[in-house]
């Protein structure tokens, strides 16, 4: 008697969700669960017709995540290594000029709830894994595997730290998964070098997803420069090569020397990095008098949730305000917001409320977003979540 996989019985609306092209069942869908936490299991329409495979989760509202729409239950460990090398080649093929890249994007590559970032150097390779659902924490040893299979990097370090792993009742733990991996990796972004801390850095120490941003950015750089919210300078950096002087302020103090540290060991000397608050900042500076040919709005998300989409949309609209009062005619303003909550139509009309208030007439020159090797999933509307907007003040 063959045994009866775990399994999972879904709603009509779920089931409709599924055919939609979405792999979350939200558990207000689930009908009937047979299943321990992190199960790989069958998921059924109703008693009859199989939907697919996927992982199960006990504890997060997305109680289930769609790996295969097959009968056959997958051979796991064939299936993420196939997933992870199609993953590896279509990051190849971008021709990426830079050592570092997002190697697996969750959803958007197929393995929900797995994030793989790439950090390396002439020195070797190092992974950065984060394991975000009860499956893909159970698996870790076994995405470790196949990262060292097939890459042969010189360490991996589950960065397993980030707060939403609390819905899936995991705890935070930064640990080595294999091999050694430093304290500092130094990495190339095109001409500029940077110094990653995998360990303690914010995300996974870089901001990966804004490098096709920071490139884009230096097109715009001339005269005098402002980089708020500039985190390790990535925007700052690639700006100064072009620019007169640039501006850096971020309200975390070991962001700003990191700043400074990246600026001295890249010999830009025309980078001023300065601790303070964004919003007391851009009051000052106006009120100073100051002016740029250039500027970048690159905030945390100001929305982490539904209910707070009217805060930040005033955030948003208050920061955009006040550069647009700051920028020279001609100047550009390249402005980002990495809100999935706030989606791309909704910050267009802020920043047209901002220019309006602001009484600037100003352009749409690029509409942006994250970088290629974080993909979109077009059927999953929260893998699009950074906008980046680049306008100019015509006069
Ligand atoms: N532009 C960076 C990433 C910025 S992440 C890059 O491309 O690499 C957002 C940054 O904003 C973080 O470094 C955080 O420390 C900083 N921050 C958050 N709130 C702030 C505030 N009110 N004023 C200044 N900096 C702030």
């Amino acid at each position: 008697m063959s045994r009866v996989p775990p399994t999972v019985v879904v709603s009509r609306h779920g089931t409709d969700r599924v055919r939609a092209g979405h792999p979350w069942i939200y558990r207000s869908d689930v009908v009937e669960a047979h299943a321990e936490p992190g199960d790989l299991v069958r998921v059924l329409a109703d008693r009859r017709r199989v939907l697919g495979w996927g992982f199960w989760s006990s504890r997060s509202q997305i109680a289930v995540r769609l790996l295969t729409a097959g009968t056959e239950p997958p051979d796991e460990r064939a299936l993420f290594a196939t997933r992870i090398r199609r993953a590896a080649e279509y990051r190849a093929a971008l021709g990426i000029d830079a050592t570092a890249w997002r190697l697996v994007h969750a959803e958007a590559d197929l393995l929900p709830s797995l994030v793989v970032d790439r950090y390396a150097n002439d020195d070797g390779t190092w992974f950065v894994v984060q394991t975000l659902s009860q499956a893909t924490d159970r698996r870790l040893s076994m995405v470790t595997g196949v990262l060292v299979e097939q890459f042969g990097p010189r360490g991996v370090l589950a960065r397993n730290d980030p707060r939403v792993r609390a819905l899936e009742g995991l705890a935070e733990t930064v640990e080595v998964a294999y091999g050694d991996v430093p304290d500092r990796i130094a990495i190339r972004e095109g001409e500029i070098t940077l110094h990653v801390a995998p360990r303690s850095g914010q995300k996974t120490g870089l901001f990966l997803d804004q490098r096709e941003n920071h490139r884009a950015a230096a097109e715009y750089a001339r005269g005098r420069v402002l980089d708020a919210f500039c985190y390790q300078g990535g925007f700052a950096l690639q700006m100064a090569r072009r620019a007169e002087q640039v501006l850096a302020i971020d309200s975390s103090a070991a962001a700003v020397a990191a700043t400074r540290e990246q600026a001295r060991l890249n010999g830009l000397e025309n980078v001023e990095a300065r601790e303070a608050n964004v919003f007391d900042e851009l009051r000052e500076l106006a009120s100073s008098g100051r002016e740029f040919d250039a500027i970048v709005l690159d905030p945390p998300a100001f929305a982490k949730n539904r209910a707070s989409v009217d805060r930040a949309v005033a955030g948003y609209k208050e920061i955009n305000l006040r550069a647009m009062h700051l920028l020279a005619p001609g100047g550009h303003l390249i402005t980002c917001s990495c809100s999935y909550n706030v989606d791309e139509p909704l910050f267009l009309g802020v920043l047209q409320q901002a220019a309006a208030d602001a009484r600037r007439a100003m352009t749409v020159v690029e509409k942006r977003m994250q970088a290629r090797d974080h993909p979109v999933l077009l059927t999953v509307p929260e893998t699009y979540y950074l906008k980046c907007i680049v306008l100019r003040r015509v006069e």
